[in-house]
């Protein structure tokens, strides 16, 4: 074999107990007993393989620089599927960074990102949907999220694909019958019961679709604009949210200035929520940059939280509308309300409306259920996976095949076109698990890995 011997610290970069230092590559385990030795005197080629050995790295003049536990991994039986070794250092930056040093001086190079997953991938040990959930797992930012990349990491997103290809090349088989042998071939399938066949295909890639867009929505979070007149309560409204004093809050109109960008998880969802400057026409300068941000936040926004003030009257007027998500929140209503929840559903048709009071936390919990009922509509949580953008283009490219093979179906393109458009389907669905990705491609997913995995 002669790939390259490749190395990397597989832990956080900072300060913790231990630092993972991996090995990959033929030769690897010689390269490391170039600096280790077990407290009895043994190298780690002299092990038994997936054994944890105590031993010292040291320095080319025999000093020492670690105590640290070993192990080695026997080609075909590690992660990336070559000879592979792991040495625990000690935590924090020196440790790691010299092993990884000494490392390099005996024949290893410092991986690049996403190199070790990269070679399990063309060492056959994982398909490209498993790898990309490996990078869901280390993005993940709750139970749920890691729940959907987990189910991916475990073949069950693969098997679902895996079943759909079988179907598609089943059907395609049997329109192939038909075009050959009309009317009599065996396996003959009419045109009726294909297009059956088709429909219910498109169905299925149209429910596994969304469970991958509430899969991402969980790893990716939603964002949220929190927009509205100045001294409606908009920087007390995220507090409230979070739970904790962040964003300023005053009595003077125009504090908030700039935008402020803040996380709370709320059902295993991530929402990132924006406080944005007050809109009103202004001749402060300073502070028109802020308005000109919170127009464009509200556009970047998945859903927009439009305050009102419930104890003034004007509340409503001005601001500009959006095609957005749309909740509308009173607030002050711990204050006599001077607007009520009819005149404001009156005025913003088809939006949520929802009274609140930031300062004493009253309808802030409804107003979170709200938030994912309206970002997150239908969206099971238990049945999601959490694939990536390309994969979700994927399956959305096989149900767009698999449609326009319907449509040739009925019209006069008949089943020639109708062949074709099954067997691009296929294709997609193949390039989605990986089976013909070419090298560009490959880069430019493991690039966005981290190092050391
Ligand atoms: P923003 O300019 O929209 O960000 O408004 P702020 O959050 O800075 O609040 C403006 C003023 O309204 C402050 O004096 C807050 O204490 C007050 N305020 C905010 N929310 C409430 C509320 O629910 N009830 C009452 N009574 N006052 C509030
Ligand atoms: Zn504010």
């Amino acid at each position: 074999m002669s790939e390259e011997i490749i190395t990397a610290a597989a832990t956080a970069w900072g300060y913790g107990g231990i630092a993972i230092v991996r090995l990959s590559g033929e030769g690897c385990v010689a390269a490391a007993d170039k600096i280790y030795t077990s407290k009895t005197h043994k190298k780690l080629s002299e092990e038994p393989a997936r054994y944890m050995a105590l031993g010292t790295l040291r320095a080319p003049n025999g000093e020492p620089f670690d105590e640290v536990l070993a192990v080695r991994f026997e080609r075909g039986k590690s992660y990336t599927g070559e000879e592979a070794a792991e040495l625990h250092c000690h935590g924090g930056l020196a440790a790691a960074q010299r092993c990884v040093a000494e490392l390099c001086r005996n024949g290893a190079r410092l991986a690049l990102p996403g190199e070790f997953t990269r070679r399990a991938f063309v060492n056959g040990r994982i398909d490209l949907a498993q790898a990309e959930a490996v990078a869901g797992i280390i993005k993940a930012q709750s139970d749920e999220a890691l729940s959907a990349s987990a189910r991916a990491l475990q073949g069950e997103f693969t098997a679902e694909i895996k079943k759909l290809t079988a179907r598609l090349t089943e059907l395609y088989a049997a329109l192939e019958v038909d075009l050959d042998f009309p009317e009599e071939g065996e396996g003959f399938l009419a045109k009726e019961e294909s297009a059956a066949r088709l429909e219910e295909l498109s169905r299925e890639c149209a429910e596994l679709c969304s469970r991958c867009r509430c899969g991402m929505l969980l790893r990716d979070g939603l964002r949220a604009a929190i927009i509205g007149a100045p001294n409606v309560g908009k920087s007390s409204l995220l507090n409230a949210l979070l739970a904790r004093e962040r964003a300023i809050v005053t009595a003077v109109p125009g504090t908030t200035r700039d935008s402020i960008e803040e996380t709370f998880i709320c059902g295993g969802l991530p929402v990132r929520i924006i406080d944005t400057a007050g809109i009103r026409d202004t001749e402060d300068e300073v502070e028109a940059i802020g308005v000109g941000r919170s127009l464009r936040s509200m556009e970047e926004a998945d859903i927009v939280l439009r305050v009102l003030d419930g104890a003034e009257e004007e509340g409503a007027a001005v601001l500009p509308r959006t095609d957005k998500p749309q909740i509308i929140v009173i607030n002050k209503s711990d204050l006599p309300q001077r607007i009520t929840k009819e005149e404001a559903e009156a005025h913003f048709p088809g939006s949520a409306v929802l009274c609140v009071s930031a300062k004493e936390g009253g309808g802030i919990a409804e107003l979170k259920e709200l938030i994912l009922q309206t970002a997150a509509a239908g969206c099971d949580v238990s049945q999601s996976y959490s694939v990536s953008a390309r994969q979700l283009e994927c399956l959305a490219r096989a149900k767009e095949a698999v449609d326009a093979a319907a449509e040739a179906l009925k019209s006069a393109a008949g089943e020639d076109a109708a062949l074709s458009c099954v067997s691009e389907g296929a294709a997609q669905l193949a390039s989605l698990l990986g089976l013909d990705a070419g090298e560009e491609l490959l880069d430019k997913i493991f690039s966005a890995f981290c190092v050391g995995k």
